[in-house]
């Protein structure tokens, strides 16, 4: 059994925000799935929303984010994030994250910082970097800045498998290295930063490794969580055979960008005023139901920009497909893209368990309500990551207890199956989801999925290498979510159920735990 005083699960920006904090106080070690520079927040496209101009601007932060989550914001939660936000943007600066900058003056001083405003915010607050790759230069810079920091250990290619759990209390996981091998890890605090879970849909904008993963685990271990049925769906992701579903940012409507039928009409008058920019669920929801007729398409042929410079990354993207923004009408249809619930936490980003502490995508603070703002998921990790880290080193510090025995909170078969069978499986469970409990559900849908769920339980992938837990992690997660989206009987934010279209009148908080679901206020 290894020690450490902290175990960081996910390199995330959560992960590695709350890991530069933790090494104030003892020895850290972060562990990813993958390569360090793989996470969801590696390929945020469009930015971090941050109010820098002080009183009203962060006022107006939070009157956006409140309106965003569609009456469900745990309005202190975003207090938190707004008011604290430029704090925490202020030190990436200082850890050299390189936002854009308009040119520098005559006095050779950088330029000021170039501010965006996207889909719903009221000012342009949203900074960038390298136009349209903001978050690989905040992994990137955060990285750099973790490197020189000699009380943080970094393991590549190292999947948590389960929590450890001694008493009641969570005392560290079981990690499964790159070569298959299993060992246990103690800390005197641990943390959960592992991310979305849009993998356990077909179509998803997000990379491998968000296949939920901490949200199963905690689950597993006895944590509440909370709002599962809340998932964003992006409208514009690309469509294409055989292509992955890359993210076209919703920067390319805020440039001008319209969306097209198959028969080539402009269609979104017929959904929302606000046409193209109409609230994120609204277009995607627009987007399937034109979708049904044949491909919908982005067009920006009108804009006059420059939009190879402006969107180098997605730019560089289409070229492999032989598309050009601006030349050629671009083929898009929704995709999972960002999980509002997870593992329920406080302000402090602590769980429901103790010893346990949760932030960034895998946490659920309530802050984003029932539908996210635009660009304050990264803000999230860098606010939320760094404010459990704190309550980590207050609550836990070092690890001075003695040798407990500690056992892991699931069993894990040690059998192995074929992997194809369980990417098979996999597949199969993916597909439910995106059939039975995507952008738009029903009872009778819904009830499919968990008859679907229920059978593909009995054929569960067993044995102990990466594909096969993320298996396991995938069927909690779907399970949770359609328990969560066949209990709400209305539609709110991201959750539309075509057989309860309107809004109850008291918004409500799901939450979920050993097996029991119920509505709360927090
Ligand atoms: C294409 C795309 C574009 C986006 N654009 C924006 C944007 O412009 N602005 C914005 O604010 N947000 C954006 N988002 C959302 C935002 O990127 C994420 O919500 C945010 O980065 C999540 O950060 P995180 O630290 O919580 O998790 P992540 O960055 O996803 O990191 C999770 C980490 O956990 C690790 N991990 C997972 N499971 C395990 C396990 N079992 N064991 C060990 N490690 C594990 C992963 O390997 C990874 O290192 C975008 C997301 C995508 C996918």
């Amino acid at each position: 059994m290894d020690r450490y005083d902290f175990l960081v699960i996910g390199a995330g920006i959560a992960g590695l925000s709350a890991a530069i904090r933790l090494a104030e106080a003892g020895t850290v070690l972060v562990v990813t799935k993958e390569e360090l520079a793989e996470s969801n927040t590696a390929y945020a496209q469009g930015g971090i929303a941050v109010a820098m101009g002080g009183g009203e601007d962060v006022a107006l932060h939070l009157e956006d984010t409140l309106a965003a989550g569609d009456g469900l914001v745990n309005r202190e939660a975003a207090a938190v994030l707004v008011e604290q936000g430029p704090r925490r943007v202020e030190e990436l600066l200082q850890w050299g994250t390189a936002f854009d900058r308009y040119p520098a003056g005559k006095d050779g001083q950088g330029g000021e910082l170039m501010r965006t405003r996207e889909g719903a915010h009221s000012r342009s607050r949203i900074l960038h970097a390298n136009g349209d790759a903001t978050g690989r230069e905040i992994a990137v810079s955060l990285l750099r800045h973790v490197r020189e920091i000699a009380a943080i250990e970094l393991m590549e290619w190292t999947t948590s498998v389960d929590l450890l759990v001694e008493d009641g209390r969570v005392v560290g996981a079981s990690l499964l290295d790159g070569e298959g091998g299993l060992r246990m890890v103690e800390a005197g605090g641990t943390l959960l930063a592992s991310g979305g879970a849009g993998q356990v849909y077909s179509d998803t904008t997000n990379p491998e490794v968000a296949t939920g993963d901490g949200i199963a685990m905690a689950y597993r271990a006895g944590a509440a969580v909370s709002d599962m049925e809340f998932y964003q769906f992006h409208p514009t992701a690309f469509s294409a055979a055989d292509a992955p579903r890359f993210l076209l940012s919703e920067a390319l409507r805020g440039e001008g960008a319209y969306l097209l039928n198959a028969r080539g009409e402009r269609f979104m008058e017929r959904y929302h005023p606000l046409l193209e920019l109409a609230p994120r669920d609204v277009v995607a929801r627009a987007i399937t139901r034109e979708g049904m007729d044949g491909p919908v398409f982005l067009d920006m042929r009108h804009v006059p920009q420059d939009l190879q410079a402006r969107f180098p990354g997605i730019s560089r993207f289409l070229a492999r497909y032989g598309l050009q923004l601006g030349r050629d009408l671009i083929p898009v249809r929704p995709a999972a893209h960002y999980l509002m619930g997870g593992v329920k936490t406080d302000v402090q980003g602590r769980t429901t368990l103790p010893g346990l502490y949760a932030a960034g995508e895998a946490a659920c603070t309530g802050v984003h309500g029932a539908n996210r703002l635009a660009s304050n998921s990264l803000l999230e990790g860098l606010v939320f990551g760094a404010l459990a880290a704190e309550t980590m080193v207050a609550e836990e510090g070092r690890d001075e207890r003695g040798e407990g025995e500690a056992s892991g909170a699931a069993a894990v078969d040690a059998g192995m199956t074929a992997e194809a069978a369980t990417e098979r499986w996999i597949a199969e469970l993916r597909g439910v989801m995106w059939r039975y409990a995507g952008l738009l559900r029903d009872a009778a849908g819904l009830k499919e999925a968990r008859r679907a769920l229920d059978a593909l339980a009995a054929a569960m992938p067993k044995g102990l290498y990466r594909r096969a837990v993320e298996a396991r992690n995938l069927h909690v997660v779907a399970e949770l979510i359609v328990t969560a989206a066949l209990a709400r009987e209305e539609s709110r934010g991201a959750h539309f159920r075509n057989d309860f279209p309107s809004r109850n009148a008291e918004a409500e908080h799901s939450l979920m735990r050993g097996g029991r679901l119920e509505f709360v206020s927090f």
